[in-house]
């Protein structure tokens, strides 16, 4: 991959609206995934192979559990900190990103949350400095978009639980040491339970072939009469609204994301537009590629404010996940778009691993189909508005 020559963008003076912490935080994560990701990502995604040796250079900068109280090995932050990291990593790669969101919103936050003050003793130190990396199972080969249907289930055993079923498309499974699993108890309702790689009757197989975050390692997870201690259930919450109030904490993170993503690929365009002569000038001076470079820097300057208020009220404990979703949805679709649009301007160029925005591209095809698909996000914002519910 060329050298990294990101320049980020502000063009409405957003850094006005940080604190000091803010924008420290933001910078050490920047200057991070330049020095850390930005040399190997090529590479580990040629491979398809998640670069592992990062991971506690992402415990350092604190992508791990950057709201989880510091007395249980968390930083402390509030959520534009969160934010913020996850803007950065994901300017690096989708996948990057996606190890820390599921790190910190899919494990850290349901231990932190609904966990007994011995879970969190237990898992969540070693989780926030990465000597425990999770992963989080809820979706299944039959139940994807409708979670709520799943066949995993728990039978009770007196002082364990026998799991059977099986999860797929899991992020960070093939070498994950523990799973925060979703899963049907004896009179249907859906508990959260921290399986253990070591559990007997557990297994991990990878799933190859993607074109999208190859990066980032995904898998199944398979229960084969797996006993599980009853002290490893999540005691605090159950219900489905349990695993859904993790994924508004990871789709507030995927958010910001995006917006990382859309700002590479847009500076990436903008520097290549400045740079390429084509009929004597820079493609830059043309009309429509002016046009093009005009519309991402609006759409981006419009993510950036709608992300930065949605943080302000999630901080303050206000936000609802109808407006985390339109903010998914909406950061998730301009990105895609500015993805697809920068690549053009880069010509055959745009094709190739020399530059980072074909990619961000592939990877975004899975951000707007993980933690609920862009229909999904449209229609909780229909139900939202209209107070009717078109899903079923
Ligand atoms: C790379 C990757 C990593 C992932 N990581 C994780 C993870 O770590 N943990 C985890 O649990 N899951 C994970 N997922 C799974 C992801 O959350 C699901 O893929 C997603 O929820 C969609 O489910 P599905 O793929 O089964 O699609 P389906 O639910 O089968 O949907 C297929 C299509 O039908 C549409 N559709 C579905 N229902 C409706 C409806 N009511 N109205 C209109 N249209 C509808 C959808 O929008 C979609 O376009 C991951 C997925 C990918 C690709």
């Amino acid at each position: 991959m060329a050298e990294d020559l990101y320049q980020s963008h502000d063009y409405f003076y957003m850094d006005e609206l940080l604190t000091e912490e803010h924008k420290l935080i933001r910078n050490a994560a920047r200057e991070w995934v330049k020095r850390e990701v930005s040399p190997i990502i090529e590479d580990a995604c040629q491979k398809a192979e998640f670069p592992k040796n990062i991971l506690p250079g992402l415990a350092e900068i604190g992508a791990f559990g950057p709201y989880i109280p510091t007395e249980y090995g968390g930083a402390g932050l509030d959520q534009i900190s969160y934010g913020l990291i996850m803007q950065e990593l994901e300017r690096g790669d989708s996948g990057i990103r996606s190890t820390a969101s599921v790190q910190s919103s899919l494990v850290m936050f349901p231990i932190w949350k609904y966990g007994n003050e011995d879970q969190k003793k237990k898992y969540l130190p070693k989780l926030a400095d990465g000597s425990l990396i999770g992963c989080f199972g809820l979706t299944e080969p039959d139940y994807g978009s409708n979670p709520g249907g799943m066949k995993t289930n728990i039978k009770d055993k007196g002082n364990h639980f026998i799991l059977n079923g099986s999860k797929m498309w899991i992020s960070n499974s093939p070498f994950a040491d523990i799973a925060i699993v979703w899963a049907k108890d004896e009179s249907n309702r859906i508990k959260g339970l921290i399986v253990e790689r070591e559990m007997d009757g557990f297994t991990t197989p990878e799933t190859h072939g993607k074109w999208s975050l190859r990066a980032s390692a995904t898998g199944e997870l398979v229960f084969d009469n797996v006993k599980v201690p009853k002290e490893n259930i999540l005691p605090n919450k159950d219900g489905l609204g349990a695993p859904l109030g993790c994924l508004d904490s990871a789709r507030y993170g995927i958010a910001w994301g995006a917006i990382g993503a859309a700002m590479d690929c847009y500076d990436t365009a903008l520097r290549y537009a400045k740079e390429r002569i084509q009929f004597g000038k820079p493609i830059a001076s043309f009309q429509l590629q002016q046009r093009k470079l005009a519309k991402m820097i609006t759409e981006i300057t419009k993510a950036q404010f709608l992300t930065w208020r949605l943080g302000v009220l999630k901080s303050e404990n206000r936000a609802t996940s109808a407006q985390i979703s339109m903010c998914k949805r909406n950061n998730v679709e301009i990105a895609l778009k500015i993805a697809r649009e920068a690549r053009q301007i880069l010509g055959a160029m745009g094709i190739t691993g020399e530059y980072s925005i074909m990619r961000h591209m592939m990877n975004l095809e899975s951000v707007i189909t993980y933690e609920g698909t862009h229909d999904i996000h449209l229609l909780i914002t229909g139900m939202d508005i209209t107070g009717e519910n078109a899903f079923k």
